[in-house]
């Protein structure tokens, strides 16, 4: 059976992150949310990451302010990134700390990761989630959901990456869940092995590649 992980970035975000958390629960879907430090660090961030979190989701850290490749500028500043966000989310528990970068329009490659945030993310025994589906509702709020289906058809596991900001494309989810329903698709919380170079601390995949 072809499987299906969801995950949500960018946000929390107040006026649509309540709407994806209920419409996962009605599917009963885990998921992860892939947040920004400078919006869980607010208190409507915070309590919707909470909330994500009590109803089983998983949190992960995305940077601080998602601005540009942490790669291509220092050290200092991708390490800050991280902790600020780091900070904010002190509260999570979960199995394994998790991190994904800022890639920028889905890109992967070169300067996705700062050789400093490897280290931090090895001694931390991080999980670095990236992806391999990118239908991008950020872009194209009502057209991504037949693209995500039909990227979804061509691959054993696909790790979608979806956005829960307000441009309407999550008006969509419900529809994708039942279409990823109908066609027998399983939904599971974990990641494809091909899209965790580092887990739980330990780098698994080359990363010249990335940085
Ligand atoms: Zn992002």
């Amino acid at each position: 059976m072809a499987k299906v992980t969801l995950t949500f970035d960018n946000g929390p975000e107040s006026q649509v992150t309540p709407q994806v958390l209920d419409c996962l629960a009605h599917h009963g879907v885990k998921s992860t949310f892939f947040v920004l430090g400078r919006k869980v660090s607010t208190p409507a961030g915070l309590d919707l990451a909470r909330r994500a979190s009590r109803e089983g989701h998983w949190i992960g850290n995305h940077t601080w302010s998602h601005i540009g490749r942490m790669g291509e500028g220092t050290g200092e500043a991708a390490l800050q990134e991280f902790e600020r966000t780091e900070q904010a989310l002190s509260w999570v528990k979960q199995p394994v700390p998790l991190f994904r970068p800022r890639g920028g329009a889905g890109k992967l490659g070169k300067g996705l990761l700062h050789p400093a945030v490897v280290e931090r993310l090895t001694l931390g025994g991080y999980t670095c989630v990236l992806w391999n589906s990118v239908p991008g509702d950020y872009r194209d709020p009502d057209g991504w959901m037949e693209r995500a289906l039909a990227d979804c058809r061509t691959r054993e596991w696909s790790l979608v990456v979806l956005h829960d900001l307000p441009n309407g494309a999550m008006l969509h989810l419900d529809g994708f869940l039942r279409k990823l329903r109908e066609e027998g698709y399983q939904l599971t919380q974990d990641f494809p092995p091909e899209c965790t170079p580092i887990v739980g601390g330990k780098i698994v995949q080359p990363l010249d590649g990335f940085l």
